[in-house]
């Protein structure tokens, strides 16, 4: 029998840890709604693949705890889906995150993203969005420790500036969020049926 092709989505924060915030909306709710439309679009196309979330609703999960008991499913690789924030409300664009020990299939996975993220229409309508894929970054996040520790391919997705009013509005945008969830989903399948791990 096929072994099964699981990977697993982490829709960062949830519960009492609302990720950023501004006045319109809490980081943890887009993380969810991304991680939940790629999911469906995984499942709906017949990649092969079983997506599994470390969270499906608005619950707090302990940082140490969000990747242990994801690891029962042999996973083939970790996406974890995050907005970003900064100071400075001009901020925006597309970035990847690394672990500093991530090897060589995690950089794979994350290029394989990137290049089917710059592959979307810049365009919704006549209306033009900003969309920019910003430089790759290596940072200690928990989760990607945890995975890196493992031996697990992971990435660490922020979609865009939620501080961003202007960056905001796609992000929220329902037709903009299929595009961006369809976008990662085939990056995650080309990994994964591409001889990832
Ligand atoms: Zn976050």
């Amino acid at each position: 029998m096929a072994e099964n092709k699981i990977i697993i989505l982490d829709p960062g924060h949830g519960g009492d840890d609302p990720g950023a915030t501004n006045d319109k909306i809490h980081e943890s709710w887009l993380n969810l709604k991304y991680a939940a439309l790629i999911a469906e679009f995984i499942t709906r196309n017949n990649f092969g693949i079983i997506p599994v979330m470390t969270r499906y609703y608005d619950t707090t999960i302990d940082i140490s705890k969000r990747i242990p008991p994801m690891l029962q499913f042999n996973p083939l690789c970790v996406v974890a889906i995050h907005m970003n924030s900064a100071e400075n409300k001009e901020a925006h664009g597309f970035e990847l995150v690394y672990s500093p020990r991530a090897g060589e299939q995690a950089y794979k996975l994350g290029g394989l993203i990137k290049s089917t993220i710059s592959k979307m229409p810049m365009t919704l309508g006549d209306k033009p969005y900003a969309l920019t894929i910003r430089n790759d970054f290596v940072r200690k996040v928990r989760v990607l420790d945890d995975c890196a520790k493992c031996a697990i391919p992971a990435v660490l997705v922020e979609c865009g500036f939620i501080c961003n009013d202007k960056e905001l509005d796609v992000l929220i945008e329902p037709r903009i969020q299929a595009r961006y969830a369809q976008a990662i989903a085939l990056g995650i399948a080309a990994f994964v049926n591409g001889g990832g791990k």
